[in-house]
């Protein structure tokens, strides 16, 4: 029998990758190195390739500050602050600077044990339990037990997938075809699995079982959310469709997936953590239903018969005071738009006319409204459809195909969103400056970007849209996330989603994107997305040349 795979064939694979440009060589060097991996050590290499140290929709992250993994190199190789500043600002990636200063590490280690995937896996998970008091000191333990038994190439591949920062080219997609070319399974099939599982480990390990067919939808197992594409007017999704279509209402509130088996409920969020316990109220106008099913719709803060502002769900999402008291000052409605799974039967693959007749069938014995929609056609229809939501305060409108099938986890071009006549951004915070006046002390200034390939382009900078007290959390959170910190500026670490507004685009050279936005202003704290979720500047390209159109002609 083999022995435990060694993690330093996990990190020579990633270094050949990336030294390669070729798609399909970074294909087939994975390929090639997970086809001799038993499934468990699979999941844990797939899962480490794509800067990923915890199952996705688990709140316990692995991942590590930049502050904790410096203190380690620093303790290893005994260099001292200004080698480690001199050795980042030259590469710029911190799993570089780890590999740099391990070579020239002065004292080796020896009689090591070999680091293998096993080991990095039991410190991950030490990383993910260790909580509460005293956790930044054992979390620097473990990741410093794990520098210090690494090779120069290990240790930058350890850095970079506890940053999450791999910067190999290896998305996920390319990924996920090297698992199905290294156990030989159907591409299609490996990809239908994947969004299934929603995560590339138990992908990998799915497959390496050879169990990749099995997979089915099921309860407590959330699937990822599928998303609408932003359309600028009515009169564009009319020619997108050129049928009629369904109009329904764009709630403002959070997106939510309600399972249920047996007698049990369970609420997850867009990011497929499960927020149950945020929504008893949810699970009780569902308590009717005597099915096993998955819904897909929104929650939204409604008294009256109207919505109420989102920022009332913050508070709630995030706990700050008892249930009772944040249920008084926001209740809330689940308004469903989709099924996925009834009984035993998966829906995704049926076209939604046909999904909303049996979502209409299984809400019939519960408490929960279906979003209010029309069937249009005309540019003029969906203006009328627009205006209407807009009247009873809902944020605009997402049309749907009726023959659309449910694609997990894709913007589709099945759905398209209408918002208000303004474009809106999703953007990430990369850095952020203390502001002026009576927001001397506070981190008010937020630099923000927009994703380009693996890359993040700044498009702007804004400081206005918060209350003081988010702005008090802000600062409290971006000292946190501070990647370097330059006295008045700060960089962080890419993960606060903001939404913004603004009136144009224009060229500029200000920022590395080459555009910048026009008053820009916080419309909301984007808590509920992530990195991956914020806009491209494919997007900002598209917003600049419509608006070009519009100015010119
Ligand atoms: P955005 O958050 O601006 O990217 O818009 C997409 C979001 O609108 C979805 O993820 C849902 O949370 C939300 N939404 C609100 N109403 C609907 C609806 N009727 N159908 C689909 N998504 C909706």
């Amino acid at each position: 029998m083999k022995g435990p795979a060694p993690f330093d064939e996990l990190a020579s694979a990633l270094e050949k990758a990336k030294a390669t440009t070729s798609k399909k060589e970074k294909v087939a060097t994975l390929a090639e190195y997970l086809k001799g991996l038993a499934p468990e050590e699979a999941q844990v290499a797939a899962r480490l390739a794509t800067g990923k140290t915890s199952e996705r929709g688990s709140k316990d992250e692995a991942q590590v500050g930049y502050s904790t993994i410096l203190d380690s190199i620093k303790e290893v190789t005994g260099a001292s602050s200004k080698e480690v500043s001199a050795a980042y600002l030259r590469h710029g990636d911190l799993g570089e600077v780890a590999e740099e200063l391990l070579s020239s590490k002065k004292a080796q280690t020896l009689f090591a044990e070999p680091l293998t995937l096993a080991d990095v896996e039991v410190a991950s998970s030490k990383l993910r339990s260790s909580k509460g008091s005293g956790a930044t000191a054992r979390r620097r333990a473990v990741v410093k037990s794990l520098i210090l038994r690494a090779t120069p190439v290990e240790g930058k591949y350890l850095v970079k997938a506890l940053t999450g920062e791999m910067r190999t080219g290896l998305v996920t997609g390319l990924l996920e075809e090297a698992i199905s070319q290294a156990f030989s399974a159907p591409r299609e099939e490996v990809a239908r699995a994947h969004m299934v599982l929603g995560d590339i480990g138990l992908l990998a390990k799915t497959v390496a079982e050879g169990k990749v067919g099995e997979v089915r939808i099921e309860p407590f197992r959330p699937v990822n959310f599928m998303l609408a594409e932003p359309m600028a007017s009515a009169s564009e999704i009319a020619e997108h469709f050129e049928k009629e279509v369904y109009a329904e209402y764009k709630y403002d509130g959070v997106r939510a997936q309600v399972h249920r088996r047996g007698g049990e409920t369970r609420v997850y969020s867009r990011r497929l953590e499960d927020i149950t316990t945020s929504f008893p109220e949810v699970v009780k106008a569902l308590s009717g239903v005597k099915q096993d099913f998955i819904l897909d719709g929104e929650i939204v803060p409604f008294a009256e018969g109207r919505p109420l502002p989102f920022q009332l769900l913050q508070r709630r999402l995030r706990r700050m005071e008892g249930f009772a008291e944040a249920a008084a000052k926001a209740p809330v409605n689940f308004f469903a738009f989709d099924i996925l799974l009834r009984g035993r039967k998966e829906l995704v693959g049926m076209a939604l006319s046909e999904r909303r007749r049996q979502l209409r069938e299984i809400l019939a014995g519960a408490e929960v409204p279906m979003a209010g929609s029309m069937v249009v056609k005309s540019e003029a229809e969906i203006r009328s459809v627009f205006d209407e939501s807009r009247a009873l305060g809902y944020e605009g409108l997402v049309v749907k195909d009726p023959g659309s099938v449910y694609t997990m986890g894709k913007r589709g071009s099945g759905w398209v969103k209408l918002k208000e006549e303004l474009d809106t951004l999703d953007v990430v915070i990369v850095a952020a400056e203390y502001g002026h006046g009576k927001r001397a002390r506070v981190i008010s200034d937020y630099t923000f970007a927009v994703r380009d390939g693996g890359e993040l382009k700044t498009v702007g900078k804004a400081y206005s849209g918060l209350t003081d007290q988010e702005i008090g959390e802000m600062t409290a959170k971006l000292k946190k996330i501070t990647l370097k910190d330059f006295g008045y500026r700060r960089s962080v670490t890419p993960e606060v989603v903001l939404e913004v507004a603004f009136d144009s685009i224009q060229k500029s050279g200000r920022h590395d994107s080459g555009y910048a936005l026009r008053f820009p202003r916080i419309k909301r704290i984007r808590t509920d997305k992530s990195l991956e979720d914020i806009d491209t500047l494919k997007r900002v390209e598209e917003i600049f040349s419509s608006q070009k159109l519009k100015i010119e002609g």
